[in-house]
């Protein structure tokens, strides 16, 4: 079927003071209506760049150069900024892994995601609330009517996030897009909110876009995956392929490290030597080269090639083979 949402080529850059962050270079990536796609890669790779993206929520200091990012058949970046708000909330949403950052600290939880639907004109407040609370029961909370009276600050975490999803699905977009929704919660209440995701996403068939360095969430939640590294997209694959097959160096890599030092560590694999290239000045050859075990000379001077490797498989590599 068509993709809900496509990034096409995209090309994004940081300005910082004396230059820039190539954060995302050449990024293609799409998700189908009912598809789960996680975004996995090591710290500073991209990914809540790409996830921002998505959603044009990227800050004032981003410049996209290239590409073009299409919503439901919309090119979005090329919409007005009136028409690009409007579909946020509606068409696409986001959960961040602070759940705080979807509420305000000074207002009840019932009385913002009643405000959340100022954009059902035709529809009483008493309504509104009633949708609310309705999506608080849905998510899990035992006590909605409760809940609704709250303060954000008044829920445990656990709660907050199923909040924060609510807001997000009230409007019932065609994607959702959630950047580490996890990473803050304690590995039980992770499971929990993976199983939500799981049910919500078979219920009203959204799309879901979630970001994760956790790869037992990917392995748990997701149908596709976009390994990235330094700004690129080095592996896309279905699940099951991936950690059966991984094919791209990288990705081996990645499957081979224990997941608690991948937490631990900074910026570096503790299963290979090397740092991540600098992006205000990223190599022309693949940007895995200095820690790959298996780069050649072309490796380290000639950009890699994107080889297809089965239906929605490729990889960004000299060395992979078709
Ligand atoms: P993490 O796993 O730590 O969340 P990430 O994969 O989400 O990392 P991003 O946050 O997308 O990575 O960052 C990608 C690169 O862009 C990094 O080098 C980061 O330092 C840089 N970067 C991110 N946001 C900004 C910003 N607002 N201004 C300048 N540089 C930024
Ligand atoms: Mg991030």
């Amino acid at each position: 079927s068509e993709p809900v949402l496509s990034v096409e080529n995209l090309s994004l850059r940081y300005r910082v003071p004396g230059g820039a962050i190539a954060a995302l270079r050449n990024v293609s990536i799409a998700v189908r209506q009912g598809e789960v796609l996680g975004i996995a890669g090591e710290s500073g790779c991209g990914k809540s760049t790409l996830a921002a993206a998505m959603i044009d929520l990227v800050g004032t200091n981003a410049e996209v150069t290239s590409g073009v990012v299409r919503l439901n058949g919309r090119d979005i970046l090329a919409l007005s900024p009136v028409d690009r708000r409007r579909l946020r909330g509606r068409e696409i949403a986001m959960v961040f892994q602070d759940p705080m950052t979807a509420f305000s600290p000074v207002l009840t939880v019932g009385a913002q995601l009643v405000d959340f639907q100022f954009n059902l004109d035709g529809l009483a407040g008493r309504e509104k609330w009633r949708r609310a609370r309705d999506m608080l029961a849905r998510v899990g909370l035992s006590d909605p009517d409760h809940a609704m009276g709250r303060f954000p600050h008044e829920l445990s975490g656990g709660m907050r996030q199923r909040a924060a999803i609510a807001a997000a699905l009230l409007m019932r977009p065609s994607v959702l897009i959630a950047d580490e929704p996890t990473t803050a919660l304690d590995v039980t209440m992770e499971a929990q909110i993976v199983h939500l995701l799981r049910q919500l996403q078979a219920d009203y068939r959204c799309a879901i876009v979630i970001v994760t360095h956790h790869l037992g969430v990917i392995a748990e939640l997701c149908d596709r995956v976009a390994v990235m590294y330094a700004g690129e997209v080095v592996e896309e694959a279905p699940v099951d392929a991936l950690f059966h097959d991984p094919r791209h160096p990288y990705t081996r890599a990645l499957l081979a490290c224990d997941p608690a030092r991948i937490e631990a560590a900074t910026g570096r694999l503790p299963a290979i030597g090397g740092r991540l290239p600098d992006l205000s000045s990223p190599p022309t050859g693949c940007s895995f080269a200095d820690r790959c075990g298996i780069a050649t000379d072309r490796c380290r001077v000639a950009p890699p090639p994107r080889v297809g490797l089965g239906p929605d498989r490729n990889a960004l590599c000299h060395e992979v083979a078709p």
